[in-house]
């Protein structure tokens, strides 16, 4: 029987049980104790078996239920048959109740590119920070991020026994973003966010040059999206390449649907279409309000260093 749901809400509730689905796998490999670490490109740009098993799962389940999808996930892994232990055939109910915004309804399959970035802040996973790692699946329609879904493994580790164990936040642009509870930094307070494990000088010099109240440096751009929709920080600021895509596609569509912005450093939008180059070379700098504030301050010197 056809289902009487479009492709992109159906896409959505599934994404959103596979991204809990991989959110235990991330889980569970720390519970194992192996973390089966490899270096990628640098001591900075690991993989654990973590990575590998969640795009395994993620990609395949959205590859048997939307066969002409186009999914670009971030680890380079060999083609193998998955496990079916890995797959995971739900959909959450919830996001099939709510209505697609219109200008969606007839997308197709074929025209829709999943980005995904199956453990975002690995190198904050392997140092047990573990609040730090998201698991993001970011959904693009015309080069443009439209619908994103992050699943926070660790969401409530410290909060003591009773709390439930992970969240997943999700959002399409036209509808707004769930899953959390949207809330602002004080006016007047500038607190920026950044990276831990990857900066250098152009990443500070840019910091700096925006006269914050304070800096925060943690792991991950889905945590660092997050920290701007719970009002922790009011801009994640990240003046160097080394962000993918895979990093900022599901974010951004969450950022966007609550009224934030997230652009390049030098304030130009980002493209999702499945030929663009990984690498968001121009950096990322990202507000939930008072974006010019921030944009107005990024130092020429910044600028001409980092060419989209
Ligand atoms: P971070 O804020 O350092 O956690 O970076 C956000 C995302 O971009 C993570 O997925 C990082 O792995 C990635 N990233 C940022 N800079 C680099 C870099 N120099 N090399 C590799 N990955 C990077
Ligand atoms: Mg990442
Ligand atoms: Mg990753």
């Amino acid at each position: 029987m056809a289902s009487s749901h479009t492709v992109l809400m159906r896409l959505v509730a599934s994404a959103y049980s596979i991204a809990q689905k991989a959110g235990t796998i991330v889980r569970r490999v720390i519970a194992e104790g192996d973390l089966g670490i490899v270096e990628k490109t640098c001591p900075t740009d690991l993989q654990t078996k973590a990575d590998r098993l969640a795009q395994m799962s993620i990609c395949s389940s959205l590859a048997r239920k939307f066969p002409k999808l186009t999914i670009i996930g971030e680890e380079d892994l060999p083609a193998e048959e998955v496990d079916q232990e890995l797959i995971e055939d739900g959909q959450w109910e919830e996001i099939l109740k709510q209505p697609c915004p219109s200008q969606y309804s007839t997308i197709k399959e074929e025209d829709l590119v999943v980005w995904v970035d199956p453990l975002d802040g690995t190198k904050e996973y392997t140092e047990g920070l573990l609040d730090n790692v998201t698991v993001l699946i970011g959904i693009a329609y015309e080069g443009k991020a439209i619908a994103g879904v992050i699943n926070q493994p660790y969401y409530n580790y410290q909060a003591g026994p009773d709390a439930v164990l992970g969240r997943t936040i999700w959002g399409v642009l036209g509808l707004g973003a769930f899953g959390f509870q949207l809330k602002e930094v004080p006016a007047g307070k500038h607190i920026i966010t950044t990276t831990r494990s990857h900066s250098n000088q152009l990443v500070t010099d840019c910091v700096t040059a925006m006269n914050p109240d304070d800096v925060l440096r943690v792991g991950g751009a889905g945590n660092k999206i997050i920290q701007l929709i719970e009002g922790k920080a009011s801009a994640y600021v990240f003046a160097s390449p080394g962000c993918k895509k895979w990093d900022t596609c599901a974010p951004e569509v969450i950022l966007h649907a609550v009224g934030g912005k997230l652009t390049d450093i030098h304030g130009n939008a980002l493209q999702y279409n499945k030929e663009v180059k990984h690498m968001n070379s121009a950096g990322v700098l990202a507000t939930l309000r008072n974006y010019d504030y921030y944009a107005s301050r990024v130092p020429e010197s910044v600028k001409n260093a980092l060419v989209p």
